[in-house]
């Protein structure tokens, strides 16, 4: 079954129009790329996916259910965005356990899963420290943190790596990929980097100026005669 539909979305901003009669399905468990150039609606589409975006037309549906009719709490996604938007008053601990904590999750509960999270991410000697106090590819491990401990169904990333050097992002995208394979969600990765794309995507979505131009395998995309 299809995680997420997208039917004949359109999303305008005043006169300019950024997105065009998009149609797309992503299947359960896909890591699906939007790949581009700046400014050809990467960002709005997957903001749009989030229920962070109005539509101005047509439909996007999550498990089956017309996204912007969800409580934003029950939408089961989470995404990560490019700046890490930590709390940079609050400790690593409280970052993590933030979307918890207003979900009224009880406080043994919040303990154990911000644990577990953190070693899994390999967090745990940095709980009690604030978010300037860590590398950039700390950071970003945090807000990943705050985004897989709400064990979403679908994981949405905005070019999460590009904020860090070349060889933090090379391991980070080792670790998506690997959290990808061993959550099980369903995920969709914005990102302008060609070898981001090859690498981690089942499918790439090539757009441009709002539409998509292309879609297919990295294999279908990149290594036709
Ligand atoms: P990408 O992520 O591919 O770089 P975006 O989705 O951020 O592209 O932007 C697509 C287009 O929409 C761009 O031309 C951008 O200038 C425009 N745009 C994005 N957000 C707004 C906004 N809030 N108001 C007006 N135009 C916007
Ligand atoms: P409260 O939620 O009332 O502030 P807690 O008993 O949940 O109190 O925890 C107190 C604070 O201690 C937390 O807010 C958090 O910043 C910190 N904390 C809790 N567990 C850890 C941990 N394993 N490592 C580091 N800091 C922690």
């Amino acid at each position: 079954m299809s995680a997420i539909t997208c039917s004949h979305v359109e999303k305008s901003y005043g006169a300019t129009t950024v997105i065009r009669d998009l149609n797309l399905s992503i299947e359960e468990h896909e890591f699906v790329v939007f790949l581009g150039p700046s400014g050809c609606g990467k960002s709005t589409l997957l903001r749009m996916l989030a229920g962070l975006e109005d539509i101005s037309g047509g439909e996007v549906s999550i498990g089956g259910k017309v996204v912007n009719d969800l409580d934003p709490g029950d939408r089961g996604i989470a995404m990560v965005f490019q700046n890490y938007a930590l709390y940079p008053h609050m400790t690593i601990f409280d970052n993590i356990a933030f979307g918890l904590k207003r979900q009224k999750v009880p406080k043994a509960e919040i303990q154990q899963r911000v644990e577990a999270v953190s070693k899994t991410l390999g967090l745990d000697p940095y709980l009690g420290r604030k978010p300037a106090e860590l590398s950039g590819g700390q950071q970003q491990r945090v807000a990943i943190a705050r985004a897989m401990i709400k064990t979403p169904k679908v994981f949405l990333f905005d070019e999460p790596l590009s904020n860090l050097d070349a060889k933090l992002r090379n391991h980070m995208r080792v670790e998506i990929a690997r959290l990808h394979q061993s959550l099980n969600t369903t995920t969709v990765y914005v990102t302008h980097d060609q070898l981001e794309a090859m690498t981690l995507a089942d499918r790439i979505v090539l757009l441009r100026d709002g539409r998509i131009e292309q879609i297919g395998s990295p294999a279908e995309i990149y290594e036709r005669p």
